[in-house]
């Protein structure tokens, strides 16, 4: 009887360790994927990522119908669905690759256990991390509140397991069952009136093959240059992996192992480049590891103390912050660059939420609500993990008083202005001594730039020593509350 692989946030052949059991076999396969918006399904997914799902899919159709297994898209809720779809396939067996949201769990455990009840075989694998959240454990068997003994411990287990090629079937498979589905258009539409995605589609291609193209380009480019450069949003350092790695479209066995390869391979990358990058990995591994252990940490103030803390709601200077026009420029580049991209390097994501979470004293939920929204990396563990960072009340936070001044960080980060001049078009003529502080530029030198402050180009919205101030002052008031 035909075997159902259950795809959710694996959308790859390569390193898939659910398909490649189902393949395997030599039986008919059928692919399926649901999508479950109900109440008790994963949180909704943004704007951005139903973009990239929907292009996504239909990559992975594409790949699987040349290995002659057809994708079945369905709505859920998958505790319904899912033994439905088996029943319809006459399928006996279904595997899928763990997930590690507190909805998802919920889900995959009754289904797990509903299914085998009915007779059906249900196997799940690890197709997302390097290694499982209640394998890394400290002396006294407790999850790890704290990144560097974490990432200690998981490399004291050894090395992750190596990624597996994706082994084609020698012969075509045994026709599957044809079943009914949804369309991906119907299901996850395309934006179109308004058309806000042109900046994503120039930016990204979403799929296995652009996975793989975008891991080539950080090999050959910049992996030598990763240690140092990785800061610095003008120099184009980083992988650009995280959508692809938030969908599952390449393993991060597969990423980890390749640039050890390569930096084996090639003298001019420095293992210091390589112990860097992988413990970036390292970080995304903790992440999961926290909400694995703590699954309120998506909207619950990992240090209960944060509870007490006076924000402010102030839904206008929310607003300016997102449009990118808070009159400090690397703010202002990196929001318009997320809402142009979907993505916003990383250095610049500490940067805007540290602005909204301190200069605006708005809470940080509302700022991750909107990165979840407009991210196509938008990511359960990452996105609430790194907020909950910025703002001091995470696991292994930065201290609420450390708050970023954001003309310096511009100024340290991004020396001769590249970064704005690419995303914030109105200051570009400006010189790099004032490219960060136009608002104490000289008259002469914003006349021959072209900036009109308070016309095109705002002045600063809030003062940053008086909002510092303000924020400690607030601090204060929740500091010693345990
Ligand atoms: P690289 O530097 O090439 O790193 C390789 C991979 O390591 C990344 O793709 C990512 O999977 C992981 N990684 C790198 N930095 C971090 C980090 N600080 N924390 C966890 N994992 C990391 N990352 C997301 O994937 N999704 C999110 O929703 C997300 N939201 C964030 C929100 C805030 C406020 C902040 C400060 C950071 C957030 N990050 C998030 C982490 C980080 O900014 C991105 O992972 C990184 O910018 C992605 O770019 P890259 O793939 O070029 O990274």
């Amino acid at each position: 009887s035909p075997i159902v692989v259950w795809f959710r946030d694996d959308l790859r052949l390569d390193d898939n360790p659910a398909l490649a059991a189902a393949v395997g076999e030599g039986r008919p396969v059928v692919a399926l994927y649901v999508l479950d918006e109900s109440k008790d399904g994963p949180r909704a997914l943004g704007g951005a990522s139903r973009w990239w799902l929907n292009l996504s899919l239909k990559a992975l159709a594409r790949d699987l119908d040349k290995i002659g297994v057809p994708l079945v898209l369905r709505k859920g809720p998958a505790v319904k669905t899912v033994p439905a779809v088996l029943s319809e396939a006459g399928a006996g067996n279904i595997v899928w690759n763990r997930r590690y949201d507190a909805p998802g769990i919920a889900i995959d455990k009754e289904l797990k256990s509903s299914l085998r009840e009915d007779g059906f075989v249900a196997e799940s694998f690890n197709g997302a991390l390097l290694a499982e959240p209640w394998d890394v454990l400290n002396g006294e068997g407790l999850p790890y509140r704290v990144f560097s003994p974490f990432f200690r411990a998981m490399n004291a287990r050894g090395a992750p397991a190596q990624p597996q090629d994706f082994k084609a079937p020698s012969e075509r498979l045994p026709e599957a069952p044809s079943l009914e589905g949804e369309e991906i258009d119907d299901l996850l539409p395309l934006p179109s009136r308004p058309d806000w995605a042109g900046g994503l589609r120039d930016t990204w291609t979403p799929g296995e093959a652009g996975a793989r193209k975008r891991l080539e380009a950080f090999l050959d480019d910049r992996l030598c240059r990763y240690a140092a450069q990785r800061d610095m949003p003008g120099e184009d350092a980083t992988s650009l992996l995280s959508p692809h790695l938030r969908f599952g479209e390449i393993s991060p066995r597969r990423i980890w192992y390749a640039a050890g390869d390569r930096t084996a391979a090639q003298d001019e990358i420095s293992d210091k480049q390589l112990d860097k990058f992988r413990s970036e990995l390292g970080w995304r591994e903790f992440s999961y590891h926290l909400l694995f252990h703590f699954p309120d940490i998506g909207h619950a103030n990992f240090q209960p103390r944060f509870d007490d803390f006076p924000w402010r709601k102030d839904k206008k200077q929310f607003r300016i912050w997102t449009k990118g026009q808070t009159g400090y420029p690397l703010v202002d580049a990196g929001m318009r660059e997320l809402w142009h991209t979907g993505y916003m390097h990383n250095r610049v994501r500490m940067v805007v939420a540290s602005f909204l979470i301190k200069h605006l004293m708005i809470d940080w939920r509302e700022g991750e609500a909107w990165f979840w929204d407009t991210l196509v990396d938008a990511d359960p563990a990452n996105n609430t993990a790194s907020w909950q960072w910025v703002a001091g009340s995470g696991a292994d936070a930065a201290p609420y008083f450390r708050i970023f001044n954001p003309t310096s960080q511009g100024e340290k980060f991004d020396p001769d202005g590249t970064y704005v001049r690419r995303w914030v078009p109105e200051l570009a003529e400006m010189p790099a001594s004032h490219i960060y502080k136009p608002h104490e530029a000289p008259r002469e030198m914003l006349e021959k730039a072209g900036v009109r402050l308070g016309d095109t180009y705002p002045r600063p919205m809030v003062e940053h020593a008086k909002a510092r101030q303000r924020a400690l002052d607030a601090f204060q008031t929740i500091k010693n509350a345990s």
